[in-house]
């Protein structure tokens, strides 16, 4: 396979296609648990480069694995096949922001945060917020269509596509969309692009919707002394007919691997932050209906006005995934999702897994989208592949399909969540995806290995 790949970094500018081992090292793996080697690692400059890789790909069939930040949760950008990996970090411009077209032009390897800055310096807002966002790319996010607390209210990362460049396995370049807000010709590929995974095709450019910043934000934090307490919060905000940018819960395992982490971490059994934007009498209005919602079953109430002290109070939900990390456990994160009014089913169903295995669980998220972050904290050295952790996912995953549920809300399927693919689709719909695979990418070169196959 190196032999093949040799000739194509002399067809390239040079330091294009990299070999040595620390590179192929560090391209290897993602925030999962899975590795392989790649042959080879590539950091084209543009998207011409990217036609040329993947021409020479299809002509001597290399497998192309397409890699964003490597902040994945899902393995979806490990090699698995080996062959190359296509990393986009060196495309990493910010094109274009106009105002006048409420757009963003930007290349596959810009990070999210710096995205959502440069908009807010020019008074507008790109409201996607995966957790993630100071780390990972919006092509990552584009192909796993992200998620973040802000869904409830704007949508997830594919509402915000209105454009993208995209580099077919053959190497043709492909333009789909563009900058109008609404654009109904044809299929709509920009939506089968978002999501796929890098299975289809490599995302070289995206046109990106921005609406105007709310001028005010305020959030709660509202503290509980039992989950169930939390949920039913969720319920009263929802149905008081509020709608809050975010409703985040979390539970007694995460707020305790909180506090040994993150200054002023609060010191309860269950929390829920409730956040509202737009004009600022609204905000005031509505943060006075849900703090006087919640009053009742709350043990304290925070409130946090304006920009910085809301930033403040993220902060602490930010560092939830951080702050289980350090607990040294090895952590197997889920993003399950349920009917809204199943939450509380959810938290039952993983307080009897914690029973049932012996095992410490964090819950914590995305709650107005009934989309939880399960965290199996496992025992240092457990592998992805543990018979055991196999065993409580499949009843995890199993209670929440019984609910209606999905086995992921964010994160994808990819390599982690391959084994259940089956369980939570039909064989119509596997066959769909089989077909659109073998229309888009006949020789299955484009990141081989993962739930498709
Ligand atoms: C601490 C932490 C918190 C997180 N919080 C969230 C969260 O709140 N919400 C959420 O949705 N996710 C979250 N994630 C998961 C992860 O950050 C997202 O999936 C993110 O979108 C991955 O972006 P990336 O640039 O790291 O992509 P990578 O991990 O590099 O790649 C992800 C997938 O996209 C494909 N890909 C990457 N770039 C391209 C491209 N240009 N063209 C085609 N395919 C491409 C890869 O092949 C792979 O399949 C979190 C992860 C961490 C570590």
């Amino acid at each position: 396979m190196k032999s093949s790949l040799r000739p194509l970094s002399r067809l390239l500018p040079k330091g294009v296609i990299r070999f040595d081992p620390a590179t192929l090292q560090a391209n290897s793996s993602d925030a999962w648990m899975a590795s392989s080697l790649p042959e080879a690692v590539a950091f084209p400059r543009n998207t011409t480069q990217v036609s040329k890789i993947l021409a020479y790909a299809n002509r001597h069939r290399i497998p192309v694995t397409s890699r964003g930040s490597g902040r994945g949760y899902v393995g979806g950008c490990v090699p698995v096949r080996g062959g190359l990996v296509l990393s986009l970090v060196k495309m990493n411009r910010i094109l274009e922001i106009s105002p006048q077209d409420g757009i963003a032009v930007v290349e596959p390897g810009v990070i999210t945060a710096k995205l959502a800055s440069a908009a807010t310096r020019r008074n507008l807002f790109y409201p996607p917020d995966p957790a993630s966002l100071k780390e990972s790319s919006i092509g990552g996010n584009i192909a796993t269509n992200a998620g973040g607390p802000r869904c409830l209210k704007y949508g997830v990362t594919r509402h915000y596509v209105l454009g993208l460049e995209v580099v077919l396995q053959d190497g043709t370049i492909v333009r789909l969309g563009g900058r109008t807000h609404k654009n109904r010709t044809g299929f709509d590929l920009v939506g089968l692009f978002t999501g796929s995974e890098g299975m289809l095709g490599i995302i070289t450019q995206a046109t990106l919707r921005l609406i105007p910043l709310p001028p005010a934000r305020s959030a709660l934090l509202a503290e509980f002394s039992s989950i169930s307490k939390a949920a039913a919060g969720v319920q009263k905000i929802l149905g008081s007919g509020l709608l809050p940018s975010a409703l985040e819960i979390a539970d007694p395992f995460t707020l305790a691997a909180a506090r040994r982490v993150i200054p002023n971490a609060p010191r309860a059994n269950s929390l829920l932050i409730v956040e509202f934007d737009g004009q600022p009498a609204s905000v005031k209005a509505e943060l006075s209906l849900a703090s006087k919602l919640l009053r009742p079953s709350t043990s304290h109430l925070k409130v946090a006005t304006g920009e910085q002290a809301c930033e403040k109070l993220w902060e602490i939900r930010r560092g939830f995934s951080y702050a289980l990390r350090d607990t040294g456990l090895v952590k197997l994160n889920e993003d399950v999702t349920v009917p809204r009014g199943r939450i509380l089913d959810l938290f039952c169903l993983t307080s009897r897994l914690q029973k049932k295995y012996r095992i410490p669980i964090s819950s914590f998220g995305h709650a107005g989208d009934g989309n939880i972050h399960v965290n199996l904290m496992a025992p240092v050295g457990t592998r992805h592949d543990d018979p055991k952790m196999h065993r409580i996912l499949n009843d995890l995953f199993r209670g929440v399909l019984a609910m209606g549920g999905a086995i992921s809300g964010e994160h994808g399927i990819g390599l982690a969540k391959r084994p259940w693919w089956p369980d939570a689709t039909s064989s119509a719909l596997r066959e769909i995806h089989r077909k659109i695979k073998k229309a888009l990418d006949p020789k299955n070169l484009l990141n081989p290995g993962k739930y498709l196959d």
